[in-house]
């Protein structure tokens, strides 16, 4: 009778198993889950139920490494890709590529990106060189040219032009964008181009992004589950926090002990093991 008693009551216990956080495991999901869109968690802890892919190509862009199939998201990071690849069209620029979105499910990855785990990252190249479509400069995996000089002051000014600034502008000008974030040696040069206009505050200076800028949207309405990090401080951001990031302690870290690893939010349980 109390064997009986517990078959039920685990038969009436929901499956809520706890998600892995392991980017193998997440990379193995090679399909999303059907039905709505439900954003979970941030871009650095969470995961997408729902996911919307964005195409091959299109109007004004291309998705590159396509075979890594990371071209997932929020409808809404979608839709906005491809208005702002509209946009550039427009303006002259040369087909935006579109680098690594998140995995069907979102998650963690197991190479390449701390964050893009919840549906609303994007890293765009910086690449204006109208290569030929599928080319094979980035079909092989070689990247885009890097932008800044080897010690990361400033862009190299024989490879970052205007219209890269001008790219970043119009990008970081869309609504619903929370950021961008670029390497702090091309923050700095937009800066002594750009200093005080006000676009320029969602304009992050982070480590990498020499190549491609990483566009992060926020939250769209009615997301419940989704999370968003706090906005950028008021201003341009060309100030002594730029200037950190040429510090010793910016360019050599302290070593400190991993820190264990982070739990997924309970609602990404479901997501993961959904057939
Ligand atoms: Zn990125």
């Amino acid at each position: 009778m109390r064997g009986l008693l517990l078959a039920a009551l685990l038969l009436a216990l929901p499956a809520r198993a706890q998600a892995p956080y392991s980017g193998a495991e997440w990379g193995r999901l090679a399909t999303p889950t059907p039905g709505a869109t439900r954003i979970i968690g941030g871009t650095g802890l969470g995961c997408i139920a729902g996911a919307a892919q964005l195409p091959a190509e299109g109007a004004g862009f291309e998705a590159v490494r396509r075979y890594r199939n990371r071209h997932w998201g929020s409808p809404h990071l979608v839709a906005f890709l491809t208005d702002l690849a509209g946009q550039a069209r427009a303006a002259g620029f040369p087909p935006l590529l579109i680098g690594d979105m998140s995995q069907p499910r979102g998650g963690p990855m197991s190479s390449g990106h701390a964050s893009h785990q919840n549906g609303l990252d994007a890293d765009i190249w910086l690449d204006l060189r109208g290569l030929p479509a599928g080319s094979r400069a980035w079909a092989e995996g070689e990247g885009p040219p890097v932008l800044v000089l080897p010690d990361e002051t400033e862009v190299d000014p024989s490879r970052f032009t205007p219209n890269h600034a001008r790219l970043i502008r119009l990008a970081v000008s869309q609504p619903g964008v929370d950021r961008i974030l670029v390497n702090h040696g091309i923050k700095r040069s937009l800066c002594r181009m750009h200093r005080g206009e006000p676009w320029l505050r969602r304009v992050r200076p982070w480590r990498g992004h020499d190549s491609h800028m990483h566009v992060r949207l926020r939250c769209p309405a009615g997301q419940t589950d989704c999370q968003d990090i706090a906005p950028p401080p008021p201003g341009d951001g060309c100030d002594a926090s730029l200037d950190w990031w040429l510090s010793e302690e910016a360019r050599n870290p302290p070593r400190r002990p991993p820190p264990p690893a982070p739990i997924m939010p309970a609602s990404c349980g479901p997501v993961f093991s959904a057939r």
